[in-house]
């Protein structure tokens, strides 16, 4: 990173430093500048933080790793580029949370997978047996 571009960090943490809230404490989600999107969108290197996949920065949302209703920050380190079913499906959990739910979703679904396979073996085995 150039000098130039740690000072654009640095300025966009101290205005995104702040987490604001409106009169019944609900937290209000902040519009971020072009530049900031930018900046986040460029720090991830085009790709979505949580599948990998690539994505355009007009389709990119921005995740807050740490929820805001959980006590994370809207800071650049917080933030993440996300695709939106991503962003969507993570929804307002930690980090380590979703690990696990995603974990316990590809083990549940391998697991039934590997039942139908097995199923269709038995079948298969048995249609052969009878011819
Ligand atoms: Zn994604």
């Amino acid at each position: 990173m150039t000098p130039e571009e740690l000072d654009e960090v640095r300025k966009n943490k101290l205005a995104l430093s702040m987490v604001k809230r409106d009169k019944h404490g609900k937290i209000v989600r902040k519009i971020y500048s072009e530049d900031t999107r930018k900046l986040i969108y460029l720090n991830a290197h085009g790709k979505c933080e949580l599948c990998g996949r690539n994505i355009l920065l007009e389709d990119m949302t921005i995740d807050h790793i740490n929820p805001l209703s959980m006590g994370g920050e809207d800071d650049v380190e917080n933030l993440a580029c996300t695709c939106y079913p991503c962003n969507l499906f993570k929804g307002n959990i930690l980090p380590d949370d979703f690990m696990e739910r995603i974990t316990e979703i590809f083990m549940y679904q391998t697991e039934k997978k590997g039942k139908i396979s097995l199923k269709w073996k038995i079948v298969h085995r048995l249609l052969s047996s009878v011819r």
